[in-house]
């Protein structure tokens, strides 16, 4: 962390309908939505157009108050409103790093709170978005995995970050104003807080929303889920979601893996890439990307980067090569920089894309495996993460 470099804090709510108690629109998928229009009357040829309608007014325009709704009737206004709300994630605090990267920290249901992180490229950029609050798993290597699972998000809360993000980039398109086809969110990574695969359901029908052609439109090859390992979830992955895929890979060795990605003990290297050899929609065009954390002494040795190309062999990838972002108490070092390139240039010369992942936002926070939120902080002390490490706790 450089410490001259400015930093910006606002604390600022965000278009914040209140919470109501009325069933909540966002995050539904069609389906779910037209029973629920059916549910307060709506006759049933209406169905289909009130559906296409109110997705329109909710994803493509992003409107927050049915009265707007200006296409529909004004008693047909009226009804949705007393029988539902237009709720989104609040944004408790909003920090931009010296790099232009934007973390939020947003409140949900309960009084929870998850992070989520947006970092711009040129005209571009990707929005890193979570999907429980804390995490089922305890990677040794991740802030995350410090804070015991307090639940999964719902789809609401999902779709939710996107358009919070949306709202503070100013990204809804304006009536009447010329179409600009620049996509501030140009991305989407599944990649913030929590193992995505263990909140299957309601993350597939959240991406379902968001990848709808008619709102928010954000394409499955823009879209990359990352997973730890849950086999059982990934060809469902390809078949129910259709998004890319991500793989928290990390170590070449049984030993290794198990100590930082403890899912390892479950399905270990050999299950999970049998699993990833299958992947139903593996091609060159749709490459797997192997996340490889770079831990100082623990995984980058010449020896680990040969073994990563011999595992590996045969399923069309590119490894992400993550600098380690360090955390308070973390147990780890980020490999030297001479390490970490001489790491890249043999997994190179196999043939492989290996691009070293330039951290981002590290100055509020917002690098890779350094999410946290204040929920349930208290719950697990630097004395429990260097015993995990050192092998103490079972998991
Ligand atoms: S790396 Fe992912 S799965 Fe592992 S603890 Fe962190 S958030 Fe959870």
């Amino acid at each position: 962390m450089s410490a001259t470099a400015p930093i910006t804090q606002d604390v600022l709510t965000i278009r914040r309908a209140p919470q109501t108690g009325k069933r909540n629109l966002i995050g539904l998928t069609r389906p779910q939505l037209a029973a629920a229009l059916r549910e307060i009357g709506t006759p049933e040829r209406q169905v289909k157009m009130r559906v296409g309608q109110v997705w329109q007014w909710l994803y493509h325009w992003g409107v927050r108050d049915f009265a707007a709704m200006t296409n529909l009737a004004k008693d047909y206004r009226a009804l949705l409103a007393e029988h539902f709300a237009i709720d989104l994630p609040q944004v408790v605090s909003r920090q931009v790093s010296a790099d232009g990267t934007r973390k939020y920290l947003l409140r949900i249901a309960g009084g929870h709170e998850v992070e989520t992180v947006y970092i711009p490229e040129e005209n571009r950029g990707t929005l890193c978005v979570s999907s429980q609050v804390g995490c089922t798993l305890t990677c040794s290597f991740c802030h995350t995995g410090t804070q015991k699972l307090v639940r999964n998000l719902d789809a609401a809360e999902i779709v939710g970050q996107l358009m919070v993000a949306r709202d503070d980039l100013g990204e809804w398109p304006v009536p009447g104003a010329p179409k600009d086809e620049t996509r501030l969110v140009s991305n989407l990574v599944l990649m913030g807080m929590g193992e995505p695969l263990y909140n299957f359901e309601n993350v597939r029908d959240a991406m379902q929303v968001v990848m709808d052609g008619e709102g928010l439109t954000l394409s499955r090859r823009r879209i990359t889920l990352s997973t730890s390992g849950v086999v059982p979830e990934i060809a469902r992955t390809a078949q129910e979601i259709g998004c890319l895929l991500a793989v928290s890979f990390h170590a070449t060795t049984d030993a290794v893996r198990d100590k930082l990605v403890p899912i390892n003990k479950r399905w270990n290297i050999r299950a999970l890439l049998d699993a990833l050899r299958e992947y139903p929609r593996l091609s060159n065009s749709e490459r797997i990307t192997f996340e490889y954390v770079m831990l100082k002494g623990v995984n980058d040795s010449d020896d680990d980067a040969r073994r990563l190309v011999r595992l590996i062999a045969g399923i069309p990838a590119k490894i992400n090569l993550i600098p380690f972002n360090e955390w308070p108490g973390a147990p780890y070092e980020r490999s030297d920089w001479a390490r970490i390139e001489a790491f890249a240039d043999i997994v190179h010369k196999a043939g492989y894309a290996s691009p070293i992942r330039t951290p981002r936002g590290e100055d509020i926070m917002a690098a890779c495996g350094q999410l946290k939120s204040e929920t349930e902080r208290a719950r697990k002390s630097r004395a429990e993460i260097a015993a995990e490490v050192a092998g103490g706790a079972g998991h």
